[in-house]
C-alpha cells in the first residue's frame, strides 16, 4: 500500500482458501432461489464474519443474499455517494464443485503446472503466457479434479479483507460502503431478486473479473430468439403428399445461418448468431438462437437477418409455418456508463495506486452489473486476478488476490478524496 497501512486480521489467501472449499455450485433448471443449499452455508458465514469485522446492518434476507454497509468515517459524506462492492457465491454448474482442494505452488519459478489429482490437467505456459509474468508468486490451483471457484469466491475474499483492512485502518478517510453477496449469478437468476434500494448504494462495482488491470464498462447486448416450425405428421407409410416433416425445416434453417457469424468464428467487438438448444418431432420442431452484439444496430440487422431466413425457410416448405419469437435479455452497459466516466477513471487510479496496469475490455457476455446497471445503478466490473473460468485448470494467485484487495481500499479512499476536493 502506498501508506503504511496494518494488515487485516486475516489475509485474504487464508479466506479465499476457507471459502473455496464451501461447496456452492449453482444448479440450471431449479425453481427456486438460491438453486442449491450450499450456497447458504457461504451466505451464513459471511454475514457472521461482517458483524464480527464491525460491519453495520448486516442482514440475510429470504434469497441468499447477504446485505452489509460499512458507516462513513470521513467528514465529507453528506455529499459522497454510497459506494457498493457486489460478488456472487455460487460457482458454475459446469464443473463440479464439490471436494475442492486448492494447492498452493510456493514461489513459482516459471513452466507448465502438472495439477497432482488429475494427470491430464495441465496448466501450460503456451496457452497462459500470463504465468510468464507471475514467477515468484504463489499460484493457487485445485487438485485438478474440479474447478477453484476464483470466480467468484476471490471477489468475495477481496471485498471481506477490504472490510476487515477499513476497520483496522480508521485513518483511511471513507464515506458509506455497502456490500453485498449474492447467489445464483451464473445461472443468470440471482440478480433479478437483488433489493437496489435495500443495497442503498448510488454507484457500484462487481468484482467479478479476470486478469489483473481489466476493467469492464462494455458487455454485450443480448437477445433471445425462439424459433418454432410447425409442420404436419402421418403415418410414414401413407405420408406421400401429406406429411410436412418440421424436423427437414429445421435442418434448412440451421443451414441457412452464415457461418462466419457463428461463435466458433468470432472475437473481439464482433458478435454472432448462436442455436444453442431445441427440440425436433415431425409435427413441431423448435429452437433456441442467442443474439450478440455489442451494438443495437448490429443487434437489430442480426435479428431481421434471422427472421429473413425463417421466411425463406418457410417458403422453401411448402405446408410449414416458422414462428418467430425475439426477447430482450440484457444491454451493453456503457450505454449508461459512458454518462458516468468517473466510475471507470477512478478504478483505473485505484489500480495504479496498488501498482497494477489498468485496461479497459469489452467482456464477451453479460455481468449481474450489467443488469443493475440498467435497474440504476451504474455498475461497471473489476477484475479478481483470476483466470480459466469454469475448468479445472482455473487459477489465481497469491499477489492477484492481495492486489485485488488494495485495489477495493484505494478505490474506497479516492471516492471521499473526489469528493473533498469538489
Ligand atoms: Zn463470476
Amino acid at each position: 500500500m502506498t501508506t503504511n497501512l496494518t494488515p487485516p486480521a486475516e489475509s485474504v489467501v487464508g479466506r479465499f482458501l476457507r471459502y473455496v472449499r464451501i461447496d456452492t455450485q449453482s444448479r440450471e433448471g431449479a425453481d427456486r432461489t438460491p438453486s442449491t443449499d450450499g450456497q447458504w452455508a457461504l451466505v451464513q458465514l459471511l454475514a457472521d464474519e461482517l458483524r464480527a469485522l464491525g460491519a453495520a446492518d448486516v442482514v440475510v434476507n429470504e434469497h441468499c443474499t447477504v446485505y452489509a454497509a460499512i458507516p462513513a468515517n470521513s467528514p465529507h459524506t453528506a455529499t459522497t455517494p454510497v459506494l457498493g462492492f457486489l460478488a456472487h457465491v455460487d460457482t458454475s454448474p459446469a464443473v463440479s464443485g464439490a471436494g475442492v482442494n486448492p494447492v498452493i505452488h510456493r514461489d513459482y519459478r516459471g513452466g507448465d503446472i502438472p495439477l497432482p489429482g488429475d494427470p491430464a490437467q495441465v496448466i501450460r505456459v503456451d496457452q497462459h503466457p500470463v504465468l510468464e509474468q507471475m514467477v515468484g508468486d504463489d499460484i493457487i490451483t485445485t487438485d485438478g479434479t474440479t474447478l477453484l471457484g476464483s470466480d467468484d469466491k476471490a471477489g468475495v475474499a477481496a471485498i471481506m479483507t477490504m472490510v476487515d483492512m477499513l476497520a483496522h485502518n480508521p485513518q483511511v478517510q471513507h464515506g458509506r460502503i455497502a456490500v453485498a453477496f449474492t447467489p445464483d449469478e451464473e445461472i443468470g437468476s440471482g440478480i433479478e431478486r437483488f433489493d437496489v434500494t435495500r443495497f442503498g448504494a448510488g454507484v457500484a462495482y462487481t468484482v467479478d473479473g479476470g486478469a489483473l488491470g481489466e476493467i469492464n464498462d462494455e458487455t454485450f447486448s443480448a437477445r433471445l430468439a425462439t424459433l418454432t416450425f410447425h409442420g404436419k405428421s402421418a403415418h410414414p407409410g401413407t405420408a406421400k403428399g401429406v406429411m410436412v416433416n418440421s424436423i427437414r425445416a429445421l435442418a434448412d434453417f440451421l443451414n441457412r445461418l452464415p457461418g462466419e457469424l457463428q461463435p466458433e468464428a468470432t472475437d473481439g467487438r464482433v458478435g454472432f448468431m448462436h442455436p444453442y438448444a431445441g427440440t425436433a418431432d415431425v409435427e413441431t420442431s423448435s429452437l433456441k438462437v442467442i443474439l450478440r452484439d455489442f451494438d443495437t444496430t448490429g443487434l437489430d440487422e442480426k435479428e431481421r437477418l434471422l427472421r429473413t431466413l425463417a421466411e425463406d425457410t418457410a417458403r422453401a416448405w411448402p405446408g410449414l409455418t416458422v414462428s418467430v419469437e425475439v426477447k430482450q435479455q440484457y444491454l451493453n452497459m456503457h450505454k449508461v456508463l459512458k454518462d458516468h466516466p468517473q466510475l471507470t477513471e477512478y478504478a483505473f487510479e485505484a489500480a495504479r495506486r496498488a501498482g497494477v496496469e489498468p485496461y479497459r475490455k469489452p467482456i464477451r457476455g453479460g455481468t449481474d452489473g450489467s443488469k443493475l446497471t440498467f435497474r440504476g445503478l451504474p455498475c461497471p466490473n473489476l477484475y479478481t486476478g483470476g483466470h480459466e473460468f469454469h475448468s479445472k485448470l482455473e487459477f489465481n494467485s497469491r499477489v492477484g488476490l492481495e492486489k485485488t484487495t488494495e485495489t477495493l481500499v484505494h478505490l474506497a479512499a479516492i471516492f471521499a478524496e473526489r469528493q473533498a476536493a469538489a
